[in-house]
């Protein structure tokens, strides 16, 4: 029996409204970290910013603080 770990991580752009991103990746297979995950994340678009992680669709755009 094993367990594996799936991380995903999420879109952490919020609106001046409150709304949240929906936007979610996950890598298909296993792997062993975020850092891992985020180094997969930011060869498709995803930036991090100020400790957030922000897809690609957001990425482009201004900070909004
Ligand atoms: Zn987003």
């Amino acid at each position: 029996m094993s367990s594996e770990t799936y991380r995903a991580i999420r879109c952490d752009r919020t609106t001046p409204t409150g709304d949240r991103c929906d936007t979610e990746w996950s890598h298909p297979v296993a792997v062993a970290s975020f850092a891992e995950l985020r180094r997969l994340l930011a060869e498709r678009g995803w930036k991090r910013r100020t400790g957030r992680d922000i897809c690609p669709t957001h990425a482009t755009e201004e900070p909004t603080r």
